[in-house]
């Protein structure tokens, strides 16, 4: 066994709740410190207002429910956020956090059927939802057979921070405040920082989606590894939420470490270039945590040059791929308007929560295209063959992780979770990777099924299984393909057509068909942007599996066109 270490120093881990240790009884910045900021409104939710009301809802939550109509919650029980990023968001988190529930964490762009898939599968008893998203949560009720009497006590509708007014019959967010205060978080110490405490939702190498179990100390672990490298400090830096906070990446980078190291977060609702660039001028902004296709907007939007940027002293990007030759590009564009930012990559996982690598700020030029080194406490292996052997120097394997950040397992899934993690604690990410001198690791390849659509996960199996409720459709593989000038890979679909389709404009009318007929049926980051092609037989091994490799590799011969 060849076991890399990391460079880091090794790193103190508090085995404390996950709310203990972002809201120590005593605070050690200022309470009036603004912890999130409205980017719209300006509305501002201090830290002292963040842990009172986090306190005084997580009290509602164990302590008032039944009265305001709604079902009893007990620790260890899990609630659901669906919701775009909002200023509401952090409180609803840390509130149910300190209440001893578990948090999962929904797709704000989820269909009905897909929201129940994860609804049901956390097993759910209420869900935190944005106004704007209430037509899907009575969708998703009556999907699951859920009445409307019944439906109302389990919703509580996130009205806080808005103008426009809840609807009546329903619980508000607002109502949880004020009515009581918890005088204690629960607590999660010692062997009990074990025990789950978020459940985001990840295909990992195979399959639908799966509630990945982090636990508290998972949470802390990750914020006290994540600290050196990016190293954001109060009363200097302030970062802007653009990343959904429902995907791992945002709920620790920007609902938790932010509190850690008492910076302020601007909370967008959705990526826009022009209000992105302003709002970093605006709010002088310092550090920004991204995705690629962001850096390609800054490549040739207009309003990276209307705005000054000057503020922005680092660019995280991470939750992709990311080339070089892109980083150059943004790179030589922010110089020529006298910008000095710098642009590094971290990588990771919703199952190693997340972060694992980080290119340090001082290598961000000479490493471009590298994910970075090993952070402290964890430990890789770079394995051939499903573990038959480690890979030899420089030689590429898929890269095993084992550390306090790999996740419990998945959430009432031993199959799953014994397929990714071995019983000697290796995680098997399904990304290839090598690994340089200097112990800098770039990854080469993906073996694992998961197509990324702009940071989301796209898992195949999914959309297949969607594809073959079509009457039509009589056999379905999906794969992704790169385009190269959105820095993403697109989800295309391989379809058997159930009579056969002799000629192209038929299978042309069936293609453009299928891509519509998907549309209604699934979240918009899983649209086929890369196409549906009509083909005679899926690539299948004697077993009955698709033989993806087979597919990606024709889908490369069949690129995209942009
Ligand atoms: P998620 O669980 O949604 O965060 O997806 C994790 C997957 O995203 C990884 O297994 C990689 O395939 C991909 N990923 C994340 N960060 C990077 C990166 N910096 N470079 C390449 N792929 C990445």
């Amino acid at each position: 066994m060849r076991i890399h270490t990391s460079h880091f120093e090794p790193m103190h881990v508090p085995e404390v709740s996950l709310f203990t240790h972002l809201f120590p009884d005593v605070d050690p910045f200022p309470g009036d410190t603004p912890a999130f900021i409205d980017a719209d409104t300006g509305r501002t939710v201090t830290r002292q207002q963040l842990r009172e009301g986090s306190m005084q809802l997580g009290w509602s939550m164990r302590n008032n429910l039944v009265k305001l109509g709604g079902v009893p919650l007990k620790k260890g029980d899990t609630v659901m956020i669906f919701s775009p990023n909002s200023i509401a968001y952090p409180i609803a988190l840390h509130g149910s956090i300190a209440a001893g529930l578990r948090v999962t964490l929904a797709n704000s762009s989820y269909t009905p059927p897909e929201l129940a898939h994860q609804y049901h599968d956390s097993t759910a008893k209420v869900i935190f939802v944005h106004p704007a998203l209430l037509d899907t949560v009575m969708a998703m009720y009556k999907h699951i057979k859920v009445g409307i009497k019944e439906a109302k006590k389990r919703i509580i509708v996130m009205d806080f921070g808005l103008e426009e007014k809840a609807p009546k019959g329903l619980m508000k967010m607002t109502q949880l405040f004020g009515k009581g205060q918890l005088v204690q978080e629960e607590r999660f110490d010692g062997e009990h920082s074990n025990e789950t405490v978020l459940l985001c939702y990840s295909s990992g190498t195979t399959g639908k989606p799966k509630g990945v179990e982090s636990t508290h100390k998972n949470m802390t672990a990750v914020l006290r590894i994540i600290t050196p490298v990016l190293s954001a400090e109060h009363g200097k830096d302030r970062t802007l939420a653009v990343l959904p906070f429902y995907h791992i990446y945002g709920a620790v980078d920007l609902l938790q470490y932010p509190i850690q190291q008492g910076v302020p977060v601007i909370v967008m609702s959705k990526f826009d270039p022009e209000a992105f660039c302003q709002n970093i001028e605006k709010h002088q902004i310092t550090f920004g945590l991204i995705v690629p296709p962001i850096l390609v907007v800054l490549t040739r939007h207009p309003a990276a040059e209307k705005y000054n940027l000057k503020s922005l002293r680092l660019l995280v990007s991470g939750a992709a791929p990311l080339g070089g030759p892109l980083v150059s590009a943004v790179q030589s564009r922010l110089r020529s308007f006298g910008n000095d930012t710098a642009i590094v990559q971290g990588y990771g996982l919703t199952e190693t929560s997340p972060t694992a690598h980080f290119v340090p700020v001082h290598d961000a030029e000479r490493k471009v295209g590298y994910i970075g080194k090993l952070l402290a406490n964890l430990e890789a292996r770079l394995v051939v063959n499903d573990g038959e052997r480690d890979a030899e120097e420089g030689e590429a394997g898929e890269l095993w992780l084992r550390g306090p950040t790999v996740m419990k397992g998945y959430l009432n899934n031993p199959a799953a979770t014994k397929a990714s993690i071995t019983e000697d604690g290796w995680f098997k990410t399904g990304d290839v990777a090598i690994v340089d001198k200097e112990g800098y690791y770039m990854i080469v390849d993906r073996q694992k099924e998961l197509i990324k659509y702009k940071g989301f996960q796209v898992p195949p199996a999914e959309l297949e299984s969607v594809l073959l409720t079509h009457p039509e459709i009589a056999d379905a593989g999906v794969v992704g393909v790169e385009s190269v000038t959105e820095a993403t890979e697109l989800p295309r679909a391989y379809v058997v057509h159930a009579k056969g389709l002799p000629t192209n404009s038929e299978k042309d009318a069936f293609s453009k068909h299928v891509q519509e007929w998907i549309g209604s049926r699934v979240a918009k980051h899983k649209f086929l942007r890369g196409g549906v092609i009509i083909i005679d037989a899926i690539p299948k091994s004697a077993a009955g599996k698709i033989l993806r490799r087979e597919l990606r590799e024709r889908a490369k011969k069949e690129p995209v066109v942009e």
